[in-house]
């Protein structure tokens, strides 16, 4: 007999756990700055049963902007901070597509029914963590149980202020 379906926390990539590149693609392990925020909604999840699986559009990598080994550099170092606070992902599931009709590109719910399926996890009693109205959309699409959103980034500093001297 199978165990029961689980639930998960699925959680965006860019504005959840790094910050959003803006409308631009994060193309380098550079400028992959994880979110500390992230990491302590990781350990609250798995602190309460959840396993974490990011779901993230990448169109950057079929525009031929992103190169894929540095995406496998940014999620390899994604999954070692991570690991350094005792924490994982289940799993990372990227769509490259730029179709925006394609089944897997959010807010086409495809990767987490992919999740579902491959990982033996209750949507019904899933959440999704992300930073977008497109997010909200995907979870509605999958059936979860509802979806959380996070400002994307603190706001800039202040610029300098300059005292005399
Ligand atoms: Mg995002």
């Amino acid at each position: 007999m199978s165990p029961p379906p689980r639930p998960c926390v699925f959680f965006d990539r860019d504005g959840v756990a790094n910050q959003s590149p803006g409308p631009g693609y994060v193309n380098h392990l550079d400028d992959f700055h994880i979110r500390p925020g992230f990491v302590d909604c990781v350990r609250a999840a798995a602190e309460k049963g959840y396993p974490a699986v990011i779901a993230t559009n990448q169109r950057g990598i079929s525009r031929g902007i992103t190169p894929p080994e540095q995406l496998d550099a940014m999620h390899r170092h994604l999954r070692d901070e991570l690991a350094r606070e005792g924490l994982e992902l289940l799993d990372i599931f990227i769509c490259t597509a730029d179709d925006n009709t394609h089944p897997d590109r959010k807010p086409n719910p495809g990767m987490l029914l992919a999740a579902a399926e491959k990982h033996n996890l209750d949507l019904a009693r899933s959440w999704m963590v992300g930073d977008r109205e497109s997010d909200v959309l995907t979870a509605q699409r999958a059936g979860l149980a509802g979806a959380i959103l996070v400002d994307p980034d603190p706001p800039p500093p202040p610029p300098p202020t300059t005292s005399p001297t």
